[in-house]
């Protein structure tokens, strides 16, 4: 640890003094592969690249920026943790998907035993192990509480059938924190129970999908005759649901974060000018609208955060973050691809005059932001009923 760089109490650290230490530091110690840039704007950290970065933050006291001190986190209030977010997309940093830290962590605060809680976030905090969220199979997304896979006891274990898809990043991790049925009752959200497993025991496979952008970090995984300790469940056996379900809170704040839709927008007023279509009104109407667009939705953005770290809740009424941010993300990249012209149907990097860049990249990784996470459909049920009052 780097006591100049981190002092332990960074809370103690006005928010400017906060604010410059952390930019000085990714200015110094980010690096440079680790950028996102026009030809990877939503670059993503996956496997070894992953762990690495996170070893850099943990050893310089930079890990875990909402994990209370007592457990290794910088334990920030909620301003800091949204100053700290800001100055790493201010630096470009890459888009991290770490589930260990953003949901395995804070269950184990709120659910784990001690025994747990020590057995894990320190392993956790030092990417001794990399973690997945296995909740949605192949009949049950949208509709999780219909999850099929099996835990029967037999002893002191469990043996766990089934399968788990849309893993992400499950072919390079090693645990899994997964929901599977227990029991049967008569509402199918009772009977489940939160289990870790690790993605190396016996009986576990992991198959990685190619996705439209090139990619396969999505994976199915498959337990067959898996045998885990029954002291692996978090939380009280059929109980899980309650457990997972605790997991939401500044997450989805993150989530709405504009950040891919103001890399998306920097390759449109890009694009434009390399293609030379400052001057056609119906290009540039369109291009205003998304500008006119997305600042609307910075300045809603803050004031939701701004009200949080005044210590508001975050209400159901964050839905609308994610819903607006994915859709308006998608018409902006689709505007980047459809002015390209031949550059558009591209797969692959593509040099526009002056201007070095990914188009269909970018527009293949905007399609399942309106999926993951809660569709958009269901955030707009959400809305309906718990905000707007509409009748079911
Ligand atoms: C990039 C990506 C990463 C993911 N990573 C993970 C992961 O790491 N771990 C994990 O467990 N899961 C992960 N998922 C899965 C994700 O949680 C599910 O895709 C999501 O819950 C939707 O479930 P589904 O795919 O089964 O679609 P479905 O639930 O079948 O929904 C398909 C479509 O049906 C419609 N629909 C469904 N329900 C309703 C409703 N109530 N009202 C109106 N319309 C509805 C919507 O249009 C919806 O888009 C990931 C998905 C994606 C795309």
């Amino acid at each position: 640890m780097h006591e100049h760089l981190t002092p332990y109490d960074f809370n103690a650290l006005s928010d400017d003094e906060f604010r410059l230490r952390f930019r000085a530091w990714l200015k110094e110690y980010y690096p440079e592969q680790w950028r996102q840039n026009d030809r990877r704007p939503y670059l993503r950290l996956v496997g070894e690249d992953l762990r690495a970065c996170m070893l850099l933050l943990n050893e310089h006291g930079w890990r875990a920026p909402a994990w209370p001190r007592e457990y290794g986190g910088m334990g920030l209030s909620f301003r800091k943790q949204w100053i700290y977010q800001q100055e790493w997309e201010r630096a470009a940093g890459a888009r991290i998907v770490e589930p260990g830290e953003t949901h395995l962590g804070p269950t184990l605060f709120q659910y784990g035993t001690e025994e747990q809680k020590a057995a894990h976030l320190p392993r956790i905090l030092r990417c001794d192990d990399l973690w997945v969220q296995g909740y949605s199979e192949p009949n049950a997304g949208s509709d999780l509480a219909s999850l099929r896979t099996r835990a029967i006891r037999e002893g002191d274990d469990f043996i766990v059938n089934g399968q788990k898809i849309w893993t992400t990043q499950a072919s390079t991790s090693t645990h899994i924190f997964a929901l599977v049925r227990t029991g049967q009752y008569e509402k199918k959200q009772q009977g489940i129970t939160f289990l870790l497993i690790d993605l190396r025991a016996p009986g576990v496979s992991v198959r990685p999908i190619m996705n439209l952008a090139g990619d396969d970090e999505l994976c199915e995984v498959f337990f067959d005759d898996v045998r885990v300790p029954v002291s692996d469940a978090v939380g009280a056996v059929d109980d899980g649901w309650q457990v997972a379900k605790s997991l939401l809170g500044h997450e989805r704040l993150w989530l709405g974060s504009p950040a891919m839709a103001n890399s998306a927008m920097h390759i449109a007023t890009r694009l434009v000018k390399e293609i030379g279509l400052e001057t056609d009104v119906g290009v540039t109407d369109r291009l205003a609208q998304l500008q006119c667009d997305l600042h609307d939705y910075r300045l809603l953005y803050t004031d939701i955060c701004e009200d949080v770290a005044n210590g508001a809740e975050v209400g159901p009424g964050a839905s609308v973050l994610k819903v607006y941010i994915s859709e308006l993300l998608q018409r902006i990249v689709q505007f980047n691809a459809g002015i390209a012209a031949e550059y558009g149907a591209v797969i692959g990097d593509v040099q526009v005059g002056d201007l070095s860049t990914n188009l269909h990249w970018p527009f293949m990784w905007a399609l399942p932001t309106t999926i993951y996470a809660g569709c958009n459909e269901v955030q707009r049920d959400i809305l309906a009923k718990t905000v707007l009052k509409l009748p079911a």
